[in-house]
């Protein structure tokens, strides 16, 4: 069965790291159509910290390293994104405490347990147009697929999971977070939250050279 090890879950860290901080302004201009437009400020202003300190931080086991990043979250990731992305590390570090490397199941579990806490944490559901319309089917396609996928077939599953869910969500009114103060104004705009999940994932498809086409204008500028 295949296994991911900490070199690689922190090489996928520093690569969503650079994929934050490169969709900075796109990622505010987003949440500005219907948020307060700060959302890729506090995404960059965090992973730019996390990615000056990743080399240097606690290596003994992915779950140590899942912590430390998600304490700098907590501490440098600004507006209400700081404890959503904070606890989705928090708890996929607990799943991995004390493991060097990850099997697929293993994986899966992880982002199962950092959904569950997003979910606590944030108050969110399903159809909400929060990034957890992104996460919640990722997970579960993740679970459904671990014991058979190799890493490659699971990244591009969930790649599409996450661009789909940028249409299916579009037309959402917002319930949650900052855009659901606005109310009507949100819909037709995509949620930058989830775009930020899609636009992850899609990096990783092309810096691991997992071949996936996008579907959302978001993800073909
Ligand atoms: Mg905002």
């Amino acid at each position: 069965m295949s296994a991911l090890d900490q070199a690689q879950i922190e090489e996928a860290i520093d690569t969503a790291c650079d994929t934050v901080i490169r969709n900075e302004q796109y990622f505010s201009d987003l949440d500005g159509l219907a948020g307060d437009g700060d959302f890729g400020t506090s995404l960059a202003t965090g992973f730019r910290i996390i990615k000056k300190d990743l080399p240097e931080i606690d290596k003994s086991a992915i779950g140590a390293m899942l912590l430390k990043i998600s304490m700098l979250c907590s501490k440098h990731v600004g507006g209400s994104s700081g404890p959503i992305w904070g606890t989705g590390f928090m708890k996929a570090g607990m799943a991995s405490k004390g493991k060097t490397e990850v099997t697929l199941p293993e994986l899966a579990e992880m982002i199962g347990s950092a959904v569950e806490g997003i979910m606590a944490r944030g108050g969110a559901k399903l159809g909400d147009k929060t990034l957890l319309d992104a996460l919640i089917p990722m997970a579960e396609t993740m679970k459904a697929m671990a014991d058979s996928a190799t890493p490659a077939e699971m990244l591009r599953a969930v790649t599409e999971v996450a661009d789909n869910a940028i249409d299916e969500t579009r037309k959402l009114v917002a319930h949650r977070g900052r855009a659901s103060q606005v109310g009507e104004r949100s819909a037709n705009t995509p949620d930058p939250g989830i775009v930020g999940v899609a636009t992850i994932l899609n990096d990783w498809c092309k810096h691991y050279g997992v071949d996936y086409t996008p579907k959302a204008a978001e993800l073909n500028r």
